[in-house]
C-alpha cells in the first residue's frame, strides 16, 4: 500500500522541502510513498507539519498514524483538543548546531565585552582586560537536547556553568540541578543567563520579579527559548535599574515585535527576529523519515511529545 504523507505548512517550505524530504525517505528505503500536500483526510497516514501551517484540525485524518513536527517548539499543537494522535517534535543536527553557534556568540559578546569596543571606536583607549571564561559563571535553564549542547559547547571554552532541568541530570562538566531548590541557586549565581525552556505552563514567567532578584547585579540574559519565559514588565524594570545589565532576545509573546515595543529602544536590550536557529531542511528531513520508516516498521517513533508534561 502507499503510505500517504501530507504536508502541511506554508506555501513556501513546500518547494524547499519538497525534494529533502523526497530524498530523506527514498534514502530510509521506503519506495511506495505519496509525499503531497492534497491527500483526502481518511487516507492520510502522516502528517509532516508546521504549527503555522493549513492543518489546524487533525480529527478528520482518522487514519493518521503520527503527526511529524518540523520545529522543535510544540507549544502551538501540544493542546489542540482534535489532536489524539502521536505527536513527534523536530530534533534535528542542524538545527542543534545553529543554536550552539549563536548562544556560544552571545555568551562569547558578553563576558569579553565586545560592545566597548565595537560601539566605542571615540578615541578613547579602553583596556579593561575580561576575565576569563572559567571565571564567568554561566546558567542555562533547559537543559534538553538544545540546552545540554550549548552547555557542552561552553565547557569546552572553559566557562563555569550550570543547568537548570526539571529531572535531574547528569552532564560531565556541568553542575547540574533541578527543582525550585535548585532554580534558585542556578540563578543566584547566573552572571549570564541562558533560556532553552519549552514554553508550558509551569516555565512561563520563570523570569519574574522574585527570580530577576536573585541573579548577580549587573547580570546579562540571553533568550533563544521562548518569550512567554519572561515577564515583560519585570524584565524591562530590571534593565531600567541596572540589576539586567543587557537582555539578547531572540523570541516575544508576540512575532514580529511590534514596532512600538520598549524593547526595540531600549538600549540595554538586543532584539533578533527568532533566528536563533532554524530546522534545516536536509537534515530535518532525515528526522522525518526515520520516524516514517519507524512507524511501517512497528518501532516507537523519535522525539515523542508527552501531551502531559506540554513539551
Ligand atoms: P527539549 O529537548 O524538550 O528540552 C527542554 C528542557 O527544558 C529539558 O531539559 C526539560 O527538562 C526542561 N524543562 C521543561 N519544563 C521544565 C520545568 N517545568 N522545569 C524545569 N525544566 C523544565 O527541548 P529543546 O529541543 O532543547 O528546545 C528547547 C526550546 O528551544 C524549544 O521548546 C523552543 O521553544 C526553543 N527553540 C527556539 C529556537 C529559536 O530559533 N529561537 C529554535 C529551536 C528551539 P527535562 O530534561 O527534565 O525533561
Amino acid at each position: 500500500m502507499t503510505i500517504q504523507i501530507l504536508f502541511s505548512a506554508k506555501d513556501d517550505r513546500w518547494p524547499q522541502y519538497n525534494g529533502p524530504l523526497t530524498h530523506a525517505l527514498q534514502q530510509a528505503g521506503i519506495t511506495d510513498f505519496n509525499l503531497s500536500r492534497d491527500i483526502a483526510p481518511e487516507a492520510v497516514d502522516y502528517i509532516v507539519m508546521a504549527p503555522n501551517g493549513p492543518v489546524q484540525d487533525f480529527s478528520p485524518y482518522t487514519n493518521c498514524k503520527a503527526v511529524l513536527n518540523l520545529w522543535a517548539g510544540v507549544e502551538n499543537i501540544v493542546g489542540n483538543p482534535t489532536l489524539t494522535q502521536p505527536l513527534t517534535r523536530m530534533v534535528d543536527h542542524g538545527l542543534t548546531r545553529g543554536m550552539v553557534e549563536w548562544v556560544t556568540g552571545h555568551v562569547l559578546r558578553h563576558h569579553l565585552g565586545m560592545d566597548a569596543h565595537i560601539l566605542g571606536q571615540d578615541g578613547i583607549w579602553r583596556s579593561d582586560i575580561p576575565p576569563l571564561a572559567e571565571q564567568r559563571p554561566v546558567t542555562i535553564l533547559g537543559m534538553g537536547e538544545l540546552g545540554t549542547a550549548c552547555a557542552e559547547a561552553l565547557v569546552m571554552l572553559g566557562f563555569d556553568v550550570t543547568g537548570w532541568s526539571r529531572s535531574p541530570k547528569d552532564i560531565p562538566g556541568v553542575r547540574c540541578l533541578n527543582g525550585e531548590g535548585g532554580l534558585r541557586k542556578a540563578l543566584s549565581t547566573a552572571q549570564i543567563l541562558v533560556l532553552l525552556l519549552p514554553k508550558t505552563p509551569e516555565t512561563e514567567n520563570v523570569l519574574n520579579v522574585q527570580h530577576i532578584a536573585l541573579m548577580p547585579q549587573g547580570a546579562m540574559v540571553i533568550n533563544p527559548g521562548r518569550g512567554p519565559l519572561i515577564d515583560d514588565q519585570a524584565m524591562i524594570a530590571a534593565l531600567d535599574s541596572g540589576q539586567i545589565a543587557h537582555a539578547t532576545l531572540d523570541v516575544f509573546r508576540v512575532e514580529p515585535l511590534p514596532p512600538e515595543h520598549p524593547y526595540w529602544a531600549h538600549p540595554s536590550v538586543t532584539v533578533t527576529p527568532h533566528i536563533a536557529s532554524e530546522t534545516r531542511d536536509d537534515t530535518a528531513s532525515q528526522v522525518i523519515a526515520e520516524n516514517v520508516r519507524r512507524g511501517e516498521a512497528g518501532e516507537p517513533f523519535l522525539h515523542l511529545v508527552d501531551p502531559k508534561l506540554g513539551y
